[in-house]
């Protein structure tokens, strides 16, 4: 595999950008290696500038869940860009796809649309506070909610990858309300309670934490901070920036029967456009500015190309979509665990809806401390050995592997036949 043109591109972006990257993670440094840069993509395919064509799990790191450059979506773009990208108005393009929205995920009675999943999270925690008039968040260890201060504590995704427990430039009068806690474990949720019940605003909890190698919570967890939440009268916040409109057709809280008081979005609902939103009950939502007094705005907001993106993709998944990926899924980790144990490789997959998992651990998956035992050389190895047979995987043993409906069962059985040679080239050397 030539990749010289993007070595080449990557000394000249590392004199421009912080690291090469508008993105940590887009590094590869975790991979050891140089970043491939991209050309072009088309369905499940990706090309890198030097002519090489990789089946892509990456997709954006989720958004694209129709493959590359989806016709449907790419039509609705090209109208919607010639009639104006962006007014700062309001359009028919917001009620469209806020009434999509709350159509599939009934719990947002009324959503608010910004354009990352770190404002949608970090707003939905200034509701939360302004709301219950109390300071505190509970998160879960390795949980990663984006890049705003009082979240930024033992995050998982680019955190965890650069081994940071905490970012530099935060301030400790910060992160003191956050209170960060093992995931799926009820007990110790149950004593933070105990002590500071009264004084929590909200917990917030990714339902599937695709940025700690892809570990499902447990569905009695979630039920215990829906009934302590509601107990002690803070927010449940569901963060669905990864799984909304991905996990499942009525996203995480269809899959998990569960009623959060407010849920985070991003990624698929904005089509490969930058977008985030939050939304929830009607009487936490109208506490926000025009209508109540916590501010919160946006120039890009609601921008009509985001809208049109995210509508026409949300519009085009069916029960059907779902169910062609989930098998697809179910294939992919049979079979990277039966190549795995034919060749004596640890490997653990996880699974919930249409989302999966896969580390290099021979311990269950429940928590932060046992995804930082996953075997990073492995993982490194095994990543080079499958870029090279034209695989490309996330560069970071914490993030979740997406599939597309554009992706086929000979895409997943060339991956499965791809890891197997990989197994044995790993062991031969
Ligand atoms: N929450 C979750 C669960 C995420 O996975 C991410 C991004 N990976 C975010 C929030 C932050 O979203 P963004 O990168 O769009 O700011």
């Amino acid at each position: 595999m030539d990749t010289t043109k993007s070595i080449e591109a990557f000394e000249i972006a590392k004199k421009l950008m912080p690291g090469g990257v508008n993105s940590p993670v887009r590094a590869f440094q975790l991979v050891g290696m140089e970043p491939i840069f991209i050309s072009h993509g088309k369905g499940s395919k990706i090309y890198d500038i030097d002519g090489n064509r990789y089946i892509d799990y990456v997709l954006s790191w989720g958004p694209l869940i129709h493959g590359h450059a989806d016709k449907e979506v790419s039509d609705a773009l090209l109208e919607a860009i010639y009639r104006g990208t962006s007014f700062g108005l309001p359009t028919l393009l917001e009620n469209k796809l806020a009434t999509l929205i709350s159509t599939r995920i009934p719990s947002i009675e009324k959503i608010r649309m910004v354009n990352s999943g770190t404002e949608a999270t970090m707003s939905a925690i200034r509701l939360a506070r302004g709301f219950t008039g109390k300071d505190m968040i509970v998160k879960f260890d390795g949980n990663y909610h984006g890049h705003s201060d009082h979240l930024l504590v033992k995050a998982g995704s680019g955190i965890a990858t650069l081994g940071l427990p905490d970012s530099l430039g935060v301030p400790v009068e910060i992160t003191k309300h956050t209170i960060s806690i093992p995931y799926n474990n009820i007990e110790v949720l149950k004593k933070i309670f105990d002590k500071y019940g009264p004084q929590i605003a909200a917990v917030i909890v990714e339902p599937f934490a695709g940025n700690m190698a892809g570990i499902p919570a447990n569905p009695e967890f979630l039920q215990a901070i829906r009934s302590f939440t509601t107990k002690y009268g803070g927010l449940f916040i569901l963060d669905e920036v990864m799984t909304g409109f991905r996990i499942d057709y009525h996203s995480a809280q269809g899959l998990y029967n569960i009623k959060p008081d407010l849920t985070c979005l991003g990624k698929i609902i904005g089509g490969g456009m930058p977008v985030g939103a939050y939304g929830g009950k009607k009487e936490i939502m109208d506490h926000i500015a025009p209508e109540g007094n916590i501010y919160q705005a946006g120039t890009l907001s609601g921008n009509p190309i985001a809208m049109v993106a995210g509508y026409t993709t949300i519009n085009k998944l069916n029960h059907n979509s779902y169910t062609y990926i989930e098998a697809l899924a179910d294939r992919l980790i049979q079979g990277l665990s039966k190549a795995a144990h034919t060749n004596h490789i640890p490997l653990k997959t996880t699974k919930a809806g249409t989302m999966i998992g896969y580390a290099f651990i021979d311990h269950p998956l429940q928590n932060f401390d046992d995804a930082r035992k996953i075997d990073a050389e492995m993982f490194r190895r095994f990543y080079k050995e499958m870029l090279k047979q034209g695989i490309l995987l996330p560069p970071s043993q914490y993030e979740s592997i997406f599939i597309s409906t554009a992706h086929s069962i000979q895409d997943i059985d060339r991956t499965i036949h791809a890891a197997d040679v990989a197994f044995k080239r790993m062991l031969s050397c």
